[in-house]
């Protein structure tokens, strides 16, 4: 791409043109070295225009709603004015190149809609990887003017904590009687919750949400809040009756307007860049460590010697480091 383009596509994505914020984004998601170096340059000159939105996670087990969830508040919040962009990550979507997450056919109405935006997950390696380039679209989104960013995850392994770690208020959607292992509710969940929904409470499901919600309290009381001035409430909402997403979203405007004056909201968008920072340093060294040719030729030589024991697994590090 000529250079030129650096231009018209910061234009495009300051016009808050479709087709130029995809095109960036792709530069950003792209493996080319050319791209990658373009897409910093892009980042420069985007980052003084981004940090002006609500960032708003939300998780759950694949079934537990949100999609259906994130649709209905998207419309809700579209329909009033807000510019909404949807993200995903997903580091499974990497075979497909695309993921069941963020998919447009899933958020029909959304999709459609002219004041939103949705955005699949990037297909990636690491769930390092994928949750750098989501940060990085995200605030893409944001220069474009975008005010309110959801982000979707899958409740499963690591990518909660990339993704409450890249938002403001991190939702965890749940739904009654699935059992606690099923949907892997894990103390460290818990923790980084700011919101806690119990999804489908329709129908016969009542009587089971209602229990849901008190034993979810009592576990909350026992459970330090992800923020010292916020007490981690539990909701119920039925995506499908449309019941209780606005409650949802006046939780997350109430919880802003606390942080927002307490000084916690900017503590924890200063920490999150830092920790960003950090793991960018870190995937870095891991990176150029695997690529430096002393070492590579040294790995396998020295991992002969740790497995027939002829050196320690520490010497043998050590021996390895030294070369950097
Ligand atoms: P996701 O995998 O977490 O994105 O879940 P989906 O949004 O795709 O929903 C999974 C299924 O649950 C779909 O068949 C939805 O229609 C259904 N569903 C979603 N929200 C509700 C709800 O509030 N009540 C009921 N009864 N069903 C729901």
């Amino acid at each position: 791409m000529p250079e030129m383009d650096l231009e018209t596509l910061i234009q495009g994505v300051k016009d808050r043109n479709r087709r130029m914020i995809a095109k960036t984004m792709t530069l950003i998601e792209s493996r080319v070295p050319a791209h990658q170096e373009m897409a910093a340059k892009i980042m420069e000159q985007i980052l003084p225009m981004a940090g002006n939105s609500t960032r708003l996670g939300v998780t759950g087990v694949p079934g537990v709603g949100k999609s259906t969830f994130i649709e209905n508040l998207g419309v809700y919040l579209a329909d009033a004015g807000h510019q909404v962009a949807v993200l995903a990550v997903d580091p499974s979507s990497r075979r497909s190149g695309g993921s069941i997450l963020g998919d447009k056919t899933r958020m029909e109405k959304l999709a459609v809609h002219a004041n939103a935006f949705i955005r699949p997950s990037p297909a990636g390696e690491t769930l390092g990887g994928v949750a750098a380039k989501t940060r990085e679209t995200m605030l893409v989104c944001e220069a474009a003017g975008f005010d309110v960013i959801l982000v979707e995850t899958v409740g499963v392994g690591q990518s909660e904590t990339a993704v409450a770690a890249m938002v403001d208020f991190f939702l965890v959607l749940m739904i009654a009687g699935a059992g606690d292992e099923l949907q892997g509710i894990k103390k460290g969940v818990l923790e980084l919750a700011d919101g806690i929904a119990i999804n489908k409470a329709d129908g016969d499901n009542q009587d089971r949400v209602a229990r849901a919600k008190k034993d979810l309290e009592n576990a909350m009381h026992l459970i330090l809040p992800a923020t010292a001035s916020w007490q981690t409430p539990v909701m119920t909402c039925s995506s499908v009756e449309k019941n209780g997403t606005v409650p949802v979203w006046e939780k997350v405007r109430a919880h802003q307007d606390i942080v927002k004056r307490s000084g916690e909201f900017d503590q924890r968008r200063k920490s999150q860049a830092l920790e960003w920072m950090w793991t960018l340093v870190e995937d870095g060294l891991k990176r150029r460590f695997h690529n430096h040719e002393a070492i590579c030729r040294q790995i396998p030589v020295l991992s002969q010697q740790v497995r027939d024991e002829k050196i320690t697994p520490s010497a043998a590090a050590e021996k390895l480091l030294s070369y950097w």
